[in-house]
């Protein structure tokens, strides 16, 4: 079964075929800094990493380079707006961009390059253009003729003509042709510029990313990615700028996510109906936006609601659950066990021996590869994660058989197959484990220390485990106000217990 991607050059899903192993290069649009990270952003971020992490999953070795926008009229309006350099401002954003998509555990691309960091690319590869008459001057301006690239539009899937009718493009006489884009912009007055063949100036939008992806994963890539967005005019003149430079095809695969709406609407910082990250942070953990992000195939429009990220935040819990509950029901020694001895015959005489089916062969795991082989759909590998999810509580409900050990194998051999699925989408788990206090002897009660616990914010595993004991110890002497004190201040922390015939069990909600 080979893997199959939808490619928007050939408006169809095309089999993704290289040998195990291979290296595959992906070019990723990334932001520009000159605000804050939105959710919009997010789910570009969290599309692309998704896909990478599952190219790796299928033993590729992926290098991704993702770019800064560092230099561009918002950032210049910004700087002058705040009156500081616009290095100032991308810096800034690049700063806080690490901090708030840092949170969302993704992987880092190998190469993260800012634009101002490529000048000299974005001028090599303008006076190549210009030398093979794709480009011309016009008074320290530089612009590409896209008359002279026959393919122009064949990723929009439109023709010349068809552009010049539909497009609402800027009105510049210098230009030839209204489709001609900029690829050297002539300095102005407080704007950075730089040096070039055609005076001082800066580099246009589109030109950075053809530069950087050509300097940095060579003349043919596999994989360019970014949002629908981006189709036209950004990727289409990123081809003909890329072609015409190399006379070689520039990426093989283009992949677009799509966009978060708001009330169908875009969700965009010019309509001003953004959510940033932060913003949402104060409510959901990252984990809960991540997992929201990849629920939806990334092709489809995104609703963004509260609804949404509730139903995420349930089903990491329902995940959390079930994974806490293998690990209280099984010791982690014989998890350490199993896993020691997976694949090798097992001889033992107290087993009854007979192998559970190798996991990568298990029907939820067929399922989610399936689902993830068919253009990366995640809906359906999220069905088949919890498919296991059911699975796995059921085999505890029943007391997973008769609690042998082959049943044991089995289920710890599910519970590792589930949590690999998770990792393979990037999906943050944290299984809540229960643990059984009981009281141990009488001892000396250190007053002074409980009496700070039940000050300390964030707990650790070992001073939970302290306070149910202490309230053990005051249940037993019949302090009951005492104890249910201790009950509400772990309960605010987000400590439940529940008595049971050994103890007290905790678990963290
Ligand atoms: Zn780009």
């Amino acid at each position: 079964m080979a893997l199959k991607i939808h490619n928007t050059l050939s408006g169809e899903k095309d089999p993704f075929e290289l040998p195990e192993g291979s290296r595959v290069t992906m070019y990723v649009c990334g932001v520009t800094v000159y605000d804050e990270c939105h959710v919009g952003h997010a789910r570009a971020l969290v599309v692309f990493d998704m896909i990478q992490r599952y190219l790796k999953h299928l033993g590729y070795n992926v290098v991704c380079v993702r770019n800064f926008t560092d230099v561009d009229d918002k950032i210049i309006k910004r700087a002058n707006e705040e009156g500081v350099t616009c290095d100032e401002i991308a810096s800034r954003y690049i700063h806080e961009f690490r901090e708030d998509v840092g949170r969302l555990g993704l992987l880092q691309p190998a190469y993260e390059p800012r634009a101002t960091e490529h000048i000299a690319d974005m001028i090599g590869m303008i006076s190549t253009l210009a030398e093979k008459g794709h480009a011309y001057e016009v008074a320290g301006d530089v612009f590409f003729a896209v008359s002279s690239f026959s393919d122009y539009g064949k990723l929009s899937g439109r023709n010349l003509e068809d552009l010049r009718a539909g497009a609402r493009v800027e009105v510049d006489e210098k230009k030839r042709n209204p489709l001609d884009f900029a690829l050297w912009k002539k300095a102005k007055p407080g704007e950075p510029s730089w040096d070039s063949p055609w005076g001082r100036g800066r580099p246009g939008w589109h030109i950075e990313c053809s530069a950087m992806s050509l300097k940095l994963l060579g003349e043919t890539i596999d994989i360019h990615g970014g949002g629908q967005d981006l189709i036209f005019p950004h990727h289409e003149n990123e081809i003909a700028q890329s072609e015409c430079c190399t006379g070689k095809p520039f990426a093989r695969f283009w992949i677009h996510n799509g966009h978060v709406m708001i009330r169908d609407e875009k969700m965009s910082k010019s309509l001003g109906n953004f959510f940033t990250l932060k913003q949402v942070y104060e409510e959901y953990e990252p984990r809960i936006l991540h997992f929201f992000l990849i629920s939806k195939h990334y092709r489809s429009p995104l609703d963004f609601s509260k609804e949404g990220l509730s139903e995420a935040r349930e089903a990491l819990s329902r995940l959390d659950n079930c994974l806490g509950s293998v690990e209280n029901a099984i010791p982690q020694e014989t998890i350490e066990d199993v896993r020691k001895n997976r694949g090798k015959v097992r001889v033992s005489l107290d087993i009854d021996i007979k192998e559970p089916p190798p996991p990568s062969k298990h029907k939820w795991w067929q399922l989610f590869e399936t689902a993830m082989h068919d253009d990366f759909n995640t809906p359906g590998a999220l069905a088949a994660i919890f498919m296991y999810v059911g699975e796995i509580n059921n085999e505890l409900k029943l007391g997973y058989g008769s609690g042998s050990k082959v049943d044991q194998i089995s289920l710890v051999d599910k519970y590792d197959d589930l949590r690999k699925l998770c990792d393979i989408l990037g999906i943050c788990y944290k299984p809540l484990r229960q643990t059984t206090v009981s009281l141990k002897g009488e001892g000396s009660v250190d007053r002074g220390r409980i009496e700070r616990l039940l000050g300390k914010e964030n707990l650790e595993d070992e001073e939970v485990t302290l306070l149910v004991e202490e309230r053990l110890r005051l249940r037993k002497i019949r302090e009951y106000g005492k104890a249910d004190e201790i009950r509400n201040s772990l309960k605010s922390k987000g400590i439940s217990l529940r008595d049971v015939q050994e103890g007290t069990n905790w678990i963290r909600e």
